[in-house]
């Protein structure tokens, strides 16, 4: 026993190499035995997996002598008409464009499955997939696409690293179900994505870089460099030009921290502005039968990323200010002020006092509420709540969320806005013009909760057009048992 403990799970072959046949022992018994064409880095890492999952490999190489040695003693590292003659399913792991150069060993793999594990180099909108192309090249054999999704180095890690997913598709079911089987073995988990025409979207997953992110990410720089610039010419420029104040030092950090909270509470009103639009359309047509326009479709889908960018720069905003203390010029600014002060007898400002407090605990509740928004849009924890459940803390939560943000910059304002002083460059002060898109956002949500309009987009969700001549009555568990019937 304590022999076996010691033994390694995989062993390697050394330095000999050559070809071995198959070590039963390691495999299950009437486990098919698994072909691999190509003997590159996919090759060796999904031949380790196999093997420790205790499938019989073997794998066919053009020049066995020389890749033999990289892989795990339980291997047969063969020629690649031998690999294809043996094995009942064989993984392609060689790139597309050498796929031609196994054709003669179509007889041999005439029924055969095929994996194809294949990526491109760009994605490819237009097709064939490379698995089509495959299937067109072997006819006789059954093509499944699928792994290629999966790096060479999480199928080493195995299922416990990285994703558990695996997507394939196939026009044979039975070759399908096969290489569904053997993902299970393997600890993973298959996704079946239908028949091969997927395999175009399946190869293109991995080329794809963060789609849905483009719009917030651009959204959110521009937002930050137009309020910089709006706030560098107010706070930095002006001073400057009209004084000859020299404040430049308050570039990296302070100019910043008053960026970051106008971009976070404009993404956050991007979010729940295309649900206001969506609903008032609705409203408008007097159905939900119509389609929404495409930028409306899109907007709609982006909502959670617009809403991780707007937490993220609630969350530096929050570490910036704490920040703000440390600073020497803080520091300078403290001494003066504690100097002035020596001077004075009654320092104390009841209402800047008020304002203050109220100004940092409202604030503190957005961002605890937007951390709450942001934890439940990862899938894990989205999963482990019921539809009811989500569209409260997403909705109504993040509608609190939004009003307790905008009253944060509110108090931030306080009576700013009626200070001839504030409006320097004759530009109004960057609080007023942040609070222009929340405040419209909050009012036309208000709009939608009163009692007439609410049962009419009740309605309409329910199915209720305005030009049909149908009898609606509302279900007495919606809206709380009132009863509508269609004024048509
Ligand atoms: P690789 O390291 O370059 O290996 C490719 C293998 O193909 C070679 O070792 C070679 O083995 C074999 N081959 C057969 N005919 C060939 C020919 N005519 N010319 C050149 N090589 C030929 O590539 P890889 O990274 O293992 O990738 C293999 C496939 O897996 C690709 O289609 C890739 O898109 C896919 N894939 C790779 C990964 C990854 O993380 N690497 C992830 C997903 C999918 P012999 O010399 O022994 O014949």
């Amino acid at each position: 026993m304590p022999d076996q403990m010691s033994r390694p799970l995989i062993r390697d072959r050394g330095e000999g190499g050559g070809s071995r046949h198959l070590e039963a022992s390691m495999s299950e018994a009437g486990a098919p035995v698994i072909g691999i064409l190509g003997t590159g880095d996919f090759s060796r890492s999904l031949a380790r997996r196999l093997v420790a999952s205790g499938y019989q490999v073997v794998v066919g190489s053009r020049n066995p002598k020389r890749s033999a040695a990289l892989f795990p003693e339980e291997a047969e590292v063969t020629s690649q008409l031998e690999a294809a003659s043996q094995a009942d399913l064989v993984f392609v792991a060689v790139f597309p464009e050498h796929h031609s150069t196994l054709v003669e060993l179509k007889p041999t793999l005439a029924g055969k499955t095929l994996v194809d594990v294949s990526n491109g180099l760009r994605i490819n909108r237009g097709g064939p997939s490379n698995a089509e192309q495959l299937a067109d090249l072997f006819p006789e054999s059954c093509v499944v696409k699928g792994f290629n999704t999966i790096s060479a180095w999480a199928l080493q890690m195995g299922p416990r690293d990285g994703s558990r997913q695996i997507f394939l598709c196939g026009n044979s079911s039975r070759a399908k179900s096969s290489v569904m089987q053997l993902c299970r073995g393997m600890g993973f988990v298959p996704v079946d994505m239908g028949l091969l025409s997927s395999s175009l979207e399946i190869e293109n997953l991995p080329l794809y870089l963060f789609p849905s992110w483009r719009v917030p990410i651009i959204c959110t720089l521009s937002l930050f460099l137009f309020f910089y610039m709006y706030n560098f010419l107010r706070d930095v420029l002006q001073p400057y030009i009209m004084d000859g104040h020299n404040v430049f030092y308050k570039m990296p950090i302070e100019l910043v921290n008053v960026t970051l909270p106008c971009v976070s509470l404009v993404m956050l009103s991007l979010v729940y502005l295309p649900g206001l639009c969506a609903a008032f359309l609705q409203l408008w047509w007097g159905t939900k039968y119509n389609r929404f326009p495409n930028w409306l479709d899109r907007w709609l889908t982006r909502r959670k990323q617009f809403g991780l960018c707007s937490f993220l720069c609630a969350a530096l905003h929050a570490i910036y200010s704490l920040c703000l203390p440390l600073r020497k010029s803080a520091r300078y600014k403290l001494l003066l002020a504690a100097q002035e002060i020596g001077e004075k007898t009654d320092v104390w400002n009841d209402s800047e006092v008020w304002r203050m407090e109220l100004y940092l605990s409202v604030g503190i509740m957005a961002l605890g509420l937007l951390a709450l928004l942001a934890v439940t849009s990862l899938p894990s924890v989205g999963n482990a709540v019921n539809w009811r459940e989500f569209s409260f803390i997403q909705s109504t939560l993040g509608y609190c969320a939004l009003s307790m943000a905008t009253l944060h910059t509110l108090l931030f304002g306080w009576d700013r806005a009626f200070k001839r002083a504030q409006y320097r460059f004759c530009l109004p002060p960057t609080f007023m013009l942040v609070l222009v898109l929340p405040v419209l956002v909050l009012l036309g949500r208000l709009a939608l909760l009163l009692p007439c309009v609410a049962r009419r987009l009740g309605q309409i969700r329910r199915g209720w057009e305005r030009n049909r001549h149908i009898r609606f009555t509302l279900p007495d568990d919606c809206r709380n048992g009132l009863e509508d019937i269609s004024d048509v």
